[in-house]
């Protein structure tokens, strides 16, 4: 799930009566969330009239808050969606392969994460070959096997590409493959209709498990020693694990020792950010693939100028298409410029809400909260660290902070920052927490 979402959701929950949030909000899956427009699929037409009618306001604004760019919702039926059940692996995702219907499959894989998908580089050159390996012998050689690197770098496609590969190889093998969150939220489901045998069963079953995003287990005790449980029983029958997080196991928060450890125990694969020619040969690569006519020289520009991951790279690609195949515009390097520039702005915005996140979690405070008027001692306090936080971590100039995080005006930003900068040198535990945010911002 994406983050802008996640945040939509604990903005929701905040706002809208338990019964209304759980019958109306948590059946919405968000298919697009691309510049402003969110996609949002809805199981029948009913449900769509209904949510137009009540709950649309609602939606744009939490979208807003969140990302903190101005979203317009789309409603789209999927039927597939099914009437909401109680959280299960299986997740209830429009995206599914084949293979789940054969049974060979618990959780899902996406169809175009394959191998033959994902280019290889210096950055990620050691967790590919581990995953050749694994998927050639499953359970044989690093068990388990953890990747870790940082947002959008490869670490989903690559855990997918295992999967595939298996399921290719061995015929009759079956893979488990989901997120952290899924896992956690299964077990709660299961606990809760007292189902854990169940549960246990069908882990006991698979050959090769995949769990996405495992950094999510940090902090959550009764999920840890179910997992620890999980993996005992399938590491001592020789079935193969394959891990990713976004930081090695020793960075995991509140993650116990013997989890630590035996995550550890395997291989621990990084993914660096990928370098300029790394960057070049997947836009090369995924322009093809898109359609898309880019000569050497504008590859060049688009991996110069985007220092980030993989996944920005493919928004500009994105863009680009709409523009150019879709639009019928001749690929110029002005339109090349005029994509880059809009999507450098598009991240300043997303990077906000990336701090309003972390602040709203740290503090308490809801986002809306934060950018809203209100001016009690705990919502001031958080707002001024969002600000304070911004200016560190944005390019974003003083009025565009305060434009961003609830329409302040420039005073109000420079006596924030004022205010968190005193405060940041006379108090070591302020300037702790201080740390400890910027440190998550970053992560993602
Ligand atoms: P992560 O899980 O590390 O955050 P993802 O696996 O979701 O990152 O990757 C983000 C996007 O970038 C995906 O669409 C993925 O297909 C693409 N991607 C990442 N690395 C590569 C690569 N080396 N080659 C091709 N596509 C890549
Ligand atoms: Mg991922």
């Amino acid at each position: 799930m994406s983050k802008v979402w996640a945040q939509t959701l604990r903005v929701l929950e905040e706002q809208l009566p338990a019964k209304d949030y759980a019958t109306w909000i948590v059946p919405i899956r968000p298919s697009g969330l691309e510049e402003g427009t969110a996609t949002l699929q809805v199981p029948n037409g009913f449900f769509r009239d209904w949510v137009r009618q009540y709950f649309m306001r609602h939606l744009t604004d939490a979208l807003t808050d969140a990302s903190g760019q101005p979203y317009r919702v789309s409603l789209v039926v999927n039927s597939e969606l099914g009437t909401p059940a109680a959280p299960d692996v299986d997740g209830g995702t429009a995206k599914r392969t084949a293979a789940v219907g054969l049974g060979r499959v618990v959780g899902r894989l996406v169809p175009e994460y394959t191998l033959e998908n994902f280019v290889v580089g210096a950055a990620n050159e050691l967790a590919v070959q581990a995953a050749i390996g694994v998927s050639s012998d499953p359970g044989c050689q690093y068990n388990p096997l953890f990747i870790h690197g940082g947002v959008g770098v490869g670490k989903t496609h690559l855990l997918n590409a295992v999967g595939h590969r298996v399921l290719r190889r061995h015929g009759r093998a079956r893979v488990g493959c989901l997120t952290g969150e899924a896992f956690v939220n299964a077990m709660i489901a299961a606990l809760r209709r007292d189902q854990m045998e169940a549960f246990r069963a069908r882990f006991r079953h698979i050959d090769v498990l995949i769990i996405d995003d495992v950094q999510f287990l940090g902090g959550k005790v009764r999920s840890q020693e179910e997992f620890f449980h999980t993996f005992n029983t399938l590491r001592d029958a020789r079935k193969q694990i394959v891990l990713a997080s976004d930081r090695p196991p020793e960075e995991i928060r509140d993650l116990q020792e013997c989890l630590q450890s035996r995550f550890s125990s395997g291989l621990l694969a990084p993914i660096a950010a990928p370098d300029e020619a790394l960057r070049a040969e997947i836009v090369g690569r995924k322009a093809t693939a898109l359609g898309i006519d880019l000569s050497s020289e504008l590859i060049d520009l688009i991996a110069g100028s985007v220092q980030g991951n993989v996944r920005q790279l493919e928004g500009i690609l994105n863009a680009l298409r709409a523009r150019a195949v879709l639009g019928g515009q001749a690929v110029t390097r002005g339109l090349v410029r005029e994509v880059l520039g809009a999507m450098l702005r598009s991240d300043a915005a997303h990077g906000v809400a990336t701090i309003l996140g972390t602040v709203s979690e740290e503090f308490g405070v809801a986002v809306g909260e934060i950018t809203s008027a209100r001016r009690t001692a705990r919502v001031v306090e958080a707002r001024q660290v969002a600000i304070y936080l911004a200016r560190e971590l944005t390019d974003l100039s003083l009025a565009a902070i305060g434009r961003r995080i609830g329409g302040r005006d420039h005073s109000t930003v420079v006596y924030a920052l004022a205010r968190v900068n005193e405060r940041s040198k006379v108090d070591p535990a302020f300037s702790r927490r201080l740390a400890g945010m910027r440190e998550r911002c970053a992560h993602g």
